[in-house]
């Protein structure tokens, strides 16, 4: 496995790899989730790469990044243990050297959900995503429907700017109580860990309540909303049922698939979840 930093390194390095490639985008601090990405790279690519860059500018200023949790010697374990072939850790200055001012600004499916809560999180994302993308030149990308937002924002700019790969999305791994994997689970104590569990739980009952045939939105936006805040450490930042596609709310009765997410505080810790109903 070669790890490299700059973007002359970097294109030496992805020259000697066979293709096809496959690209895993991270932030690092790596877990069975990011794994699962990195496992499918590996099942279906020639070669493997695997970016871990803290993006400073999908960080909104009262966010966590000065703070977000690393462990780069354990993340570069994992990867070799999983067979990957090269490990591209940009620092930010390769990534925004001085003088940086090109964006790119996916429009309507970055206004609602994260991108309502998140000003500029998604132009941020989808600025490093195309940087990573234009670096590496991957045959597929890797994403999580962990991230089910950054997942549609993703596949809309690769359509829209005509990126020469194919986008794979993976199921959301999930420790044995439900909680969705996350690097930021750590931020959580004992107590605000048994309460997150309440994230899943509300899926969970969503998924019931849809089987039983429930198919009002708003029903299914309440029984979210209701289990959360009979939780005392947590507090909903929002619910969602929404197309998803397009990420447009359903008002109404569900009639194709739908997207139930979240965006949960347990104590001063944000999670998200979600759940595609009518798969
Ligand atoms: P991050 O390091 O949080 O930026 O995540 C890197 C990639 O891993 C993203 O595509 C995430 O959606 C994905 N990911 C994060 N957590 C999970 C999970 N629990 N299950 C599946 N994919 C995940």
């Amino acid at each position: 496995m070669i790890t490299v930093s700059t973007i002359a390194e970097l294109r030496a390095a992805r020259q000697c790899l066979p293709d096809p490639v496959g690209l895993v985008p991270t932030m690092g601090f790596l877990h069975e989730g990011h794994l699962s990405l990195v496992r499918a790279a590996r099942d279906e690519c020639a070669g493997v790469v695997v970016s871990i860059f803290v993006n400073p500018t999908q960080f909104g200023p009262k966010e966590d990044l000065s703070i977000y949790p690393h462990d780069l010697p354990r993340d570069l374990r994992l990867l070799e243990a999983e067979g990957v072939d090269l490990v591209w850790i940009p620092t930010v200055e390769v990534m925004y050297p001085p003088g940086y001012q090109t964006w790119v600004d996916v429009m309507d499916v970055t206004k609602p959900l994260e991108g309502a809560m998140r000003p500029g999180h998604f132009r941020g994302v989808a600025t490093v995503v195309a940087k990573l993308f234009n670096a590496v030149q991957p045959q597929k990308a890797y994403f999580g429907q962990k991230d089910a937002q950054q997942a549609v924002v993703i596949q809309r700019m690769v359509q829209d700017m005509n990126f020469p790969l194919e986008v794979v999305v993976c199921p959301i791994r999930r420790d044995a109580d439900g909680l969705a994997l996350s690097s930021r689970n750590v931020y959580l104590n004992p107590a605000e860990r048994q309460a997150a569990t309440v994230l899943s739980r509300s899926l969970l009952a969503v998924q019931t309540a849809y089987q039983s045939g429930e198919r009002n939105a708003s029903a299914l936006r309440k029984i979210i909303a209701a289990m959360i805040e009979a939780e005392p450490l947590a507090h909903l930042q929002y619910v969602s049922c929404a197309a998803p596609d397009t990420l447009q709310e359903i008002e109404g009765v569900i009639t194709g698939r739908a997207l139930l997410s979240m965006a949960v505080y347990v104590g001063a810790t944000r999670l998200i979840d979600n759940l595609v109903l009518g798969e």
